[in-house]
């Protein structure tokens, strides 16, 4: 959707589009992507999967500890004893503006729209189709009337399904407890909206706790930048696949030795691993991320409870 709207100029927007300010690369042109596509061959990942893990969910609002389930790509829904939030949640067949073609999910969502118990508030890390679906944010909203959290430049397009519960903010901005902080990506839902709304990652106070969730991101130097200004994190929920050919996708996406260096650079006590054996979107093999993710956290002495690598549908619980 064409934006109209202008915003302040800032140290990432020109008064036009939106940019990473330390430099890095933000989007590629339409000549490398044909680059790519003519030069490289996608590893071929199993047609379908079943899903055979159940989500523990907090029942009546008791717990002392935060639950983390992946729902699979991006969305992951996140409980304590009184809230529950969704991150980019993606529950169609496929992340397109068509549902008659582009990336089709391989497995399940780890659980059926109407079956999740409650939901206070959807954030949502920027625009691109396997992180901003529209049939699913207007499911929410008629179930659960949450509020919908957005980076700059995104709110009219979810006013445009009718979603009236929308907190715009910009970076370093904050809604009660959930702050959006920089990372490094781009934006774009069709040819001529390029950069023109924000992207980002949250820091969410819950239960005590400081959660991170990176949306997609690529290694840089933001995430010192966030452990400075919001402290040390609890938990960081961080992308791990969508990496492969690396001369196209490094700037806009982690591989695996790009999470573990964010880990480190966030000083986060515990990290979560997402983005990974839901919708094929580059040219790894399935299990790659999973594979190299571990054997990468082997030879640096990360045990395995320091950075989990969930199946689809698996929860994480984490006390203070
Ligand atoms: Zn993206
Ligand atoms: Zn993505």
């Amino acid at each position: 959707m064409d934006s109209k709207i202008s915003y302040p100029k800032s140290d990432h927007y020109n008064g036009e589009t939106f940019f990473n300010p330390w430099g890095a690369n933000n989007a590629k042109t339409i000549w490398e992507a044909f680059k790519w596509k003519m030069t490289t061959k996608p590893a071929l990942w199993p047609l379908e999967i079943t899903n055979t893990i159940k989500p523990i969910f907090v029942q009546n609002g008791e717990t002392s500890s935060l639950h983390i389930t992946y729902i699979g790509h991006a969305t992951t829904y996140i409980q304590d004893s009184k809230l529950s939030i969704l991150t980019d949640p993606q529950f169609s067949d496929r992340a397109s503006p068509v549902s008659f073609a582009g990336p089709k999910r391989i497995r399940k969502p780890a659980i059926e729209i109407e079956n999740i118990p409650a939901l206070d508030f959807v954030l949502i890390s920027h625009n691109h189709y396997d992180h901003l679906d529209l049939p699913t944010l207007s499911a929410l909203n008629t179930k659960f009337h949450p509020t919908f959290i957005v980076p700059l430049g995104n709110s009219e397009l979810l006013k445009s399904v009718g979603i009236e519960k929308v907190v715009e903010l910009d970076w370093w901005q904050k809604h009660e407890n959930i702050e959006l902080v920089p990372v490094q990506h781009w934006s774009a839902r069709g040819i001529r909206d390029r950069n023109k709304s924000l992207w980002g990652g949250y820091v969410i106070t819950i239960d005590n706790q400081k959660v991170f969730f990176a949306g997609d991101t690529g290694y840089g130097p933001h995430f010192k930048m966030i452990r400075e200004h919001c402290g040390p994190m609890d938990l960081s929920i961080l992308p791990i696949g969508a990496y492969a050919p690396r001369w196209f996708m490094k700037d806009q996406h982690m591989n695996p030795e790009d999470a573990i260096m964010a880990h480190a650079d966030l000083n986060s006590k515990k990290s979560f691993a997402i983005h990974f054996e839901t919708f094929q979107l580059t040219d790894e093999p399935f299990e790659e991320p999973r594979n190299i993710l571990s054997d990468e956290m082997k030879k640096k002495k990360i045990l395995p409870d320091d950075f989990f690598i969930p199946q689809v549908g698996e929860t994480l619980l984490v006390s203070p």
